[in-house]
């Protein structure tokens, strides 16, 4: 086995890995709902995710991402 089907085959493995692990947090997330809680660990409000369906962020997150991509 040459080195590039060495790679390409450790690259699979990890795509298949990555496909695994995103199909268990659809499975684990309320259908159409988003995230119940954010990365920083604040819930995220029943309001704001009928508002914005499928965010993954809170408020506070959601508006300082955008303030940071607005600088950037
Ligand atoms: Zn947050």
């Amino acid at each position: 086995m040459s080195e590039r089907d060495f790679d390409l085959a450790a690259l699979r493995a990890d795509q298949e890995r990555t496909a695994g692990v995103a199909r268990i947090q659809a499975a684990l997330r309320p259908r159409g709902l988003g995230r119940l809680v954010c990365d920083c660990g604040a819930e995220i409000s029943p309001a704001r995710r009928a508002a914005y369906p499928g965010t993954d962020r809170c408020f506070d997150c959601a508006s300082l991402g955008e303030r940071r991509r607005r600088i950037a």
